[in-house]
């Protein structure tokens, strides 16, 4: 064999070798590199190439330069793009099974076609060898379809060289070398092809194996000295589009610059033709209204409440913040929206807990002393009087032990809605489950008279509606205690003591009626 072909196939074995490792070690590190698997792919696809062609170069046969040459198809037509879906995994682009499969059209095509050739000869209409050579290589006269790959595969590898040297500006310093590496193992087999689709290479020489001997060196350093593609720095349109919070970007006159996906979740109203309108516009278009929350800038939080098409309520929390250009000035601002549904749903169902009752959804005995007693200082602040009525169900023992807990239990919803709906009228009233099944009332500015005229009203009301239901009608009736502020009873503890004592009296007096606690006479007097 001629000396000098034995040194371009002992060089072209030698990148096979090369980039065999450089898959090989991809394979084993794919835990630590994200997309390895397509990295895998590329290589294993180049090395398949390369050693074809090593195998090509020692062929003397045109049978056998043939098979080689499908061979060296399975890298020529895919590996430019399987090097494109790197460079777009890369940098943050999102790859779809739509994309992978529109890039690798051309490359399944390209196979087929090489395969088949004999048949058409689309691909490459004639292979010989050369003849002034001074050792045998061969050359190929190009059919149609070559142009197609040709062009193809140059483009790809030419648009992966362009989607990286558009990265390089945004690129923080530490990044850059496996910048250029990936920059590198794309535009030195770009220019190698380029030349040899040119023929400008001696002897029409493919100079690309030699040349990924080379590019597959560079990955190897790239990747044992600086953790290239394990450390990948995420573009930071990619954080923007996949941050939960939803995000809004502002400029300095407060016009709509751009929004991320979880804005477009929340309000699907908000569409790219608003992007130029001042936040208060847009928003005017999807609700009707002007952004609902005033936006400072330090920082503060704020809530408003969103109803969606089908009426469901949104809580969203909102925090701005200033956008500082180059040289520090304001150019304009962030504003970022949380939903925080699910914390204010929780917020309610634990104020429910610790505030209301459940069986009969009225305010708890704790709640109700805190808000009486603010109810009890603004009525003395204004000289207003206040009065607290309790009621207790008459042998509602007796209830339970008759018809059971069930019943026991609707007794108390009948009497609470009965008062409920007696209150009605009354403002501010305050109504409290004291104890099982023991009520009580605040009444705001409210004089005895008409307190006792009040109860009194329930107290007929609970005697004149008895339940209903499959067991035959029970009446129901309950005993009231009533007090009013004085100057000698003026604390709730003291109000809630002395309407205790009246309603022990209506119980003792016979139940089913009115007391009220008389402070001058420190007796009691039957209504
Ligand atoms: P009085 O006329 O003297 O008030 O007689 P009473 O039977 O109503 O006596 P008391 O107030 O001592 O009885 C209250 C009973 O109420 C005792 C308790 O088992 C029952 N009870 C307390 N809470 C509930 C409840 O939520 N549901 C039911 N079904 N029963 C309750
Ligand atoms: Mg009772
Ligand atoms: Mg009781």
């Amino acid at each position: 064999m001629d000396p000098t072909l034995t040194m371009f196939i002992s060089i072209v074995a030698t990148s096979g070798v090369f980039t065999t490792f450089l898959c090989m070690y991809t394979f084993i590190k794919r835990k630590e590199i994200p997309g390895a698997y397509t990295f895998v792919i590329y290589t294993a696809t180049q090395a398949i190439y390369i050693f074809a062609h090593a195998f090509e170069m020692a062929s003397d046969s045109i049978t056998e330069v043939k098979i080689w040459t499908i061979f060296e198809y399975v890298g020529i037509g895919a590996a430019p793009a399987i090097g494109l879906l790197i460079v777009m995994q890369y940098i943050g682009l999102k790859l779809t099974r739509r994309k992978v499969i529109a890039l690798l059209l051309i490359p399944a095509i390209t196979f087929i076609m090489v395969i088949t050739n004999d048949y058409h000869h689309f691909f490459y209409k004639d292979i010989y060898f050369r003849e002034n050579a001074p050792f045998p290589t061969t050359d190929v006269v190009i059919g149609q379809y070559y142009i197609i790959h040709g062009a193809y595969i140059f483009g790809c590898m030419l648009a992966a060289v362009v989607l990286l040297l558009r990265r390089w500006r945004q690129t923080k310093k530490a990044y850059r070398l496996q910048l250029a590496t990936l920059i590198m193992g794309q535009f030195l087999p770009m220019t190698g092809a380029f030349v040899y689709l040119m023929g400008l290479t001696p002897y029409g020489i493919d100079p690309v194996p030699m040349i990924l001997c080379i590019t597959s060196a560079m990955y190897i350093w790239s990747m044992v000295s600086t953790r290239m593609l394990t450390v990948i720095p995420i573009a930071k349109d990619r954080i923007f589009e996949s941050m939960r919070e939803g995000a809004v970007v502002l400029d300095s006159a407060d016009r709509l610059v751009d929004f991320n996906g979880a804005i477009s979740s929340m309000f699907p109203g908000l569409t790219t033709d608003m992007l130029g309108l001042t936040l208060d516009e847009a928003w005017i278009r999807l609700s009707g209204t002007p952004f609902p929350v005033e936006r400072t800038q330090d920082g503060t939080q704020e809530e408003f409440v969103w109803r969606d098409a089908s009426g469901n309520e949104f809580f969203y929390q909102t925090r701005s913040s200033v956008v500082l250009g180059s040289s520090s000035e304001s150019i304009g601002s962030l504003l970022m929206l949380i939903d925080v549904t699910e914390q204010k749903l929780l917020q309610d169902q634990l104020k429910q807990l610790a505030y209301y009752d459940g069986l009969t959804k009225l305010l708890n005995r704790t709640e109700f002393i805190r808000r009486s007693k603010v109810v009890l200082e603004e009525d003395q602040l204004g000289e207003r009087s206040t009065c607290i009525l309790l009621f207790d169900i008459d042998h509602f023992k007796s209830i339970n032990d008759t018809y059971g807990h069930d019943v026991g239990d609707m007794a108390i919803q009948h009497v609470v809605a009965i008062a409920k709906r007696v209150e009605a009228d009354v403002p501010g009233v305050l109504i409290a489950r004291y104890g099982g099944e023991e009520f009580v009332i605040a009444l705001p500015s409210c004089l005895l008279d008409s307190a006792i005229l009040l109860a009194e009203q329930i107290r007929a009301q609970f005697a004149a509606e008895p339940i209903t239901g499959n067991h035959g009608p029970i009446t129901v009736t309950a005993s009231f205690g009533l007090a009013q502020a004085t100057p000698h009873a003026a604390t709730l503890e003291m109000l809630l003591k002395n309407a205790d004592v009246a309603l022990y009296q209506a119980k003792r007096a016979g139940r089913n009626r009115v007391c009220v606690f008389d402070q001058r006479l420190e007796v009691l007097i039957n209504t």
